[in-house]
């Protein structure tokens, strides 16, 4: 099992979770120092991989086979936000967070797949977004690209399923993490009432939808999109049942 972006955060989690479960993880990071460490403490293996490159692929991808034996699962995580309005984002930096966020992505899938063709099937899952179900403001070029791979996951998941490899997106909602700790959002009950849950997320919640995916308890799922966002995405709540 692949994790990228796994170092810290939401793929840390979810390396946790796999190795928890039993399984055998790889864990990718641009982040070395971080990655290294967070492999260190779950028992499983750090390769330094920018999600960007194709190099970076085939040789992340080839030294998780060539350490287990094969290729059974990819986790599409790693990821960079945005935080300005449509009209101050630069098209550099929209470019760039396409490219991480949705072209890595479909460089991940493309190179993970005559891997899982050759284990005879497996089960990719792409962390897309609240973000990418939709439109949250000031999201600009990370919007943009979650979306994407909101939908490069229904592609991969009617190309692939021939081959026994199922394809499907989470979409966290907000989770305390190093990406969203600048914000200044605080885990507890009552602090996030944007969320019909009225919390944040913490990591292990979102990490418990990717295992679930990533297990043969999902066998049957492929295709789907799962927000784990305590409800922020489900619709409007009245501001008489919010009790303001
Ligand atoms: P994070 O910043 O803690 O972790 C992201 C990881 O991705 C970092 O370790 C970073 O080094 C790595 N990364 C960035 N660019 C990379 C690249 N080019 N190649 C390889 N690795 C790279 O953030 P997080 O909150 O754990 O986010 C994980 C995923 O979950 C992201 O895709 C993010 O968009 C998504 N997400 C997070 C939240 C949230 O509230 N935290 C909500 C919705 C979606």
């Amino acid at each position: 099992m692949v994790v990228t972006g796994g170092a810290r955060g939401l793929g840390a989690a979810t390396a946790r979770a796999v190795v928890e479960e039993g399984g055998l993880a790889v864990v990718t990071d641009v982040l070395e120092d971080e990655g290294r460490a967070t492999a260190k403490e779950l028992g499983a293996r750090f390769v330094r991989h920018d999600v960007t490159s194709e190099e970076d692929w085939a040789a992340a991808l080839a030294e998780a086979v060539a350490a287990h034996g094969r290729l059974d699962g990819l986790v599409n995580n790693a990821g960079v936000p945005t935080g300005e309005l449509l009209e101050h984002e630069s098209v550099e930096h929209f470019r760039r967070v396409v490219e991480v966020n949705l072209v890595g992505t479909f460089i991940g899938i493309k190179a993970a797949v005559p891997h899982l063709r050759a284990a005879g099937g497996g089960s990719i899952v792409n962390v897309s977004s609240a973000a990418g179900l939709t439109g949250l403001a000031l999201t600009a070029g990370y919007g943009a690209s979650k979306w994407g791979v909101r939908g490069l996951s229904k592609i991969g998941a009617l190309e692939l399923a021939e081959a026994g490899i199922r394809v499907n997106s989470v979409h966290p909602g907000m989770t305390l993490t190093p990406m969203t700790a600048p914000v200044g959002i605080q885990a507890g009950p009552g602090l996030f009432p944007a969320a019909p849950l009225g919390r944040v997320g913490v990591p292990e919640e979102i990490a418990s939808a990717v295992a679930f995916l990533l297990s043969d308890a999902a066998a049957y799922v492929t295709g789907a999109e799962l927000a784990v966002d305590g409800g922020w995405t489900a619709g409007i709540t009245p501001r008489r049942l919010r009790g303001e």
